[in-house]
């Protein structure tokens, strides 16, 4: 529960606050946008929302992987946790209850696959029909993908550099060749971010892990040499694989998602390459 006494300052006054365990993750940034903002290392509540931002940020509430959000108001995060896992298009949705394991990371269901694992929590176990695979984009992003894999019966699927984060992975995937792990389901090494990291695309969707997010202050897509912690020229040559491939939407493990028309895309992509 997030405590009103160590509430940040930057907060404005009203019902909602974030306390001083906020961990800049940038998820509550990313679902309700209007409520929340950053100051130096940490989100503080920019305006109080009301209407439709009330709910969004109540989903931020649920999703923040550290409980820093909390409300002095009526509390409607049961109702908010109903909405998770929340669609972002038919067949794709983003699963919230991020971890703090993973620094916040997102974690997303395609059909019966989840891409990176959120935190452990009975209400998503309740709305997830069915669990075959869970794909994971590399080491730092597991979370609690064995209680999730374990619950579901579903096989863990990484890659072999980065298989000591997941030892006992059901499928191991290994060398530089994308694998179609299933009709649809196109794995992609993107050695770089970590020796490891592999991206899903799927149907025009690319589930990227830490390798490729958007810059909302520079308005482009981007890469982060700060966290790479393995390889930027392996990371650039990975990302320039990438133009091999139409790609419609970008669901990022950290930082914003983005959607460009394949064709704006793959010009998007090229840039970054360039700038890397
Ligand atoms: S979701 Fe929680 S930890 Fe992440 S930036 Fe917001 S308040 Fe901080």
């Amino acid at each position: 529960m997030a405590d009103p006494s160590k509430a940040v300052r930057e907060n404005v006054p009203g019902a909602f606050f974030v306390d001083s365990t906020c961990i800049d993750c940038d998820t509550c940034r990313q679902l309700a946008p209007r409520t929340f903002a950053e100051a130096g290392e940490h989100s503080y509540v920019a305006m109080q929302p009301q209407g439709e931002d009330l709910r969004a940020a109540f989903r931020a509430l649920v999703a923040c992987p550290t409980a820093s959000i909390g409300t002095l108001g009526e509390n409607l995060a049961r109702e908010a946790m109903a909405e998770f896992p929340l669609a972002l298009e038919p067949g794709i949705a983003y699963l919230g209850f991020a971890s703090r394991d993973s620094y916040g990371g997102s974690s997303y269901l395609a059909g019966s696959w989840m891409i990176d694992a959120p935190r452990y929590h009975p209400a998503l176990f309740t709305r997830i029909e069915k669990l075959e695979f869970i794909f994971l984009t590399h080491r730092d992003d597991v979370a609690d993908a064995a209680r999730y894999a374990a619950h579901f019966k579903a096989k863990r699927v990484i890659h072999e550099g980065d298989l000591d984060a997941m030892p006992d992975a059901e499928i191991v995937l290994r060398g530089d060749e994308p694998v179609e792990l299933a009709p649809g389901f196109l794995a992609i090494p993107t050695p770089g971010h970590t020796r490891g990291h592999c991206v899903l695309l799927h149907d025009g969707v690319l589930f990227s892990g830490d390798h490729l997010a958007w810059d909302r202050a520079a308005g482009q897509a981007s890469a982060h040499r700060d966290v790479c912690w393995y390889s930027w020229e392996q990371q650039r040559r990975s990302m320039e694989r990438l133009l091999d491939y139409e790609i419609r939407r970008v669901l990022p493990g950290h930082g914003q998602a983005f959607e460009l028309a394949p064709a704006a895309m793959r010009a998007e992509l090229a840039a970054l390459v360039g700038r890397m």
